[in-house]
């Protein structure tokens, strides 16, 4: 059996839907589990629709108006004939939407938006999956939620292997069409959680991993791997093939074409990744696979935006030892900051973050009664993985705004204001 995952650009309305169809009857659909994103940037707006809740904002109710109405329209743009069926099962789950905030005690930020963000997928998966039979591709539509099972890190959940694998085995005859959902799951109480901001890649490869399919493809707006990010850089260079450590190197420092986590389990099974174009189906797109060598082999640029530099020194000229770091590492554990690169000398201490949970005030506080801290934010991390002279070049025309530069053999990274 094979695993496809579309993400939400693939399918951001009436017509990439029907260029789905398009794809899985150029390329064969038989005995494959199509895991589906929530449509467009659905996700976003219901991340906008959680903070307006939070807010207590008036504006709320247009947000959720509006979003349905883009299903809606989306619903209409694609059948001939009767769709009232499925516009009123969308309709539902927005009730059922409504009906959560009208009954909600909590007040926990994170379970709040899984509850709500994972919904986003669970429209979508409804709609393809009744278009896809509709046009002639019989499939059965799976509640991902039911089959994988997370610890209650809501907003990055962790997944329970042993159960989530009894729970596919269940639930999958390899020898069906199926849809499900990409990002969610849930916890042992049945609430849903999240995988983290793209990470249907990651549900892909999990449901690959226990159904030990020959291969997984990511269909993407891009022909495949690319060695730069296309919204930053105007000439880019696909890479036709790239090792798992590769891709794992890549994703780690940021390249967003593939979900950091979604490389474990299929690396474990040696079940290659594929990354083609939903646009140009017949293209061969990337293959990762066991030891690929790099070809070709071209420097790698990775932009990570909006991270926080903190720049540590001791208040009394004392040197930052063991002790120190521990205690710093402890912080950053403790405030849910995810730690890009680090740098220390004798009395200084430089991290860089990405501030996902908005606690960086509370962070600052507890560090600064131990040292002077210096914070900015809002920089860039920029990555270049096999770098050589020109691309050097390329960084040393502008080198005025570097606030921290590491390199080793292969990558060099810095963390620039701007
Ligand atoms: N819909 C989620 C997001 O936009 C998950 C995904 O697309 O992978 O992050």
């Amino acid at each position: 059996m094979k695993v496809f995952k579309f993400g939400g650009a693939s399918v951001k309305d009436a017509e990439g839907i029907k260029n789905v169809i398009k794809v899985l009857k150029e390329v064969g659909y038989n005995e494959t589990l199509i895991v589906v994103s929530a449509f467009g940037k659905t996700t976003n707006a219901l991340e906008q629709i959680v903070r307006e809740y939070m807010e207590d904002s008036s504006n709320m109710q247009n947000s959720i108006l509006k979003l349905l109405k883009f299903h809606l329209d989306i619903i209409n743009k694609l059948y001939d004939s009767d769709y009232t069926f499925i516009a009123l099962e969308i309709q539902k789950i927005f009730e059922e939407l409504k009906h959560f905030f009208q009954t909600n005690k909590s007040p926990d930020y994170n379970f709040i938006y899984d509850q709500v963000v994972s919904l986003g997928e669970i429209i979508s998966t409804t709609i393809l999956s009744n278009y896809l039979n509709y046009s002639g591709i019989n499939n059965i539509w799976l509640d991902a939620r039911k089959l994988i099972k997370t610890d209650n890190y809501y907003r990055d959940a962790n997944l329970n292997w042993e159960l989530s694998k009894e729970k596919i085995l269940i639930n999958i005859d390899i020898k069906n069409v199926y849809i499900t959902q990409g990002f969610i799951g849930s916890d042992n109480n049945n609430f849903s959680t999240t995988l983290g901001r793209e990470g249907s890649d990651y549900s892909a490869a999990i449901f690959a991993y226990v159904l030990n399919a020959e291969f997984v493809t990511i269909w993407k707006d891009v022909d495949g791997v690319l060695n730069a990010d296309p919204r930053y850089f105007k000439k880019t260079i696909l890479l036709n093939r790239i090792s798992y450590q590769e891709a794992i190197e890549l994703a780690f420092y940021g390249a967003s074409v593939i979900h950091p986590k979604t490389l474990q389990p299929l690396q474990r099974k040696e079940i290659p990744l594929n990354v083609r174009s939903f646009l140009n189906p017949s293209k061969k797109g990337t293959i990762v696979s066991k030891g690929a060598k790099m070809k070709p082999i071209v420097p790698c640029f990775i932009i990570k935006k909006n991270q926080v530099l903190l720049r540590l020194s001791s208040l009394d000229f004392s040197f930052i030892v063991e002790e120190n770091i521990s205690d710093i590492f402890l912080l950053l554990h403790k405030f849910k900051m995810r730690v890009e690169l680090i740098q220390n000398s004798a009395i200084s201490f430089s991290v860089c973050v990405s501030n996902k949970y908005d606690n960086l005030d509370e962070l600052e506080y507890n560090l600064r009664s131990k040292y002077n801290v210096n914070v900015y934010e809002g920089v860039t991390l920029r990555t270049i993985r096999h770098f050589n002279s020109t691309s050097l070049k390329s960084i040393n025309k502008n080198n005025s705004n570097i606030l921290l530069e590491q390199r080793d053999q292969n990558t060099i990274q810095l963390v620039l204001d701007e």
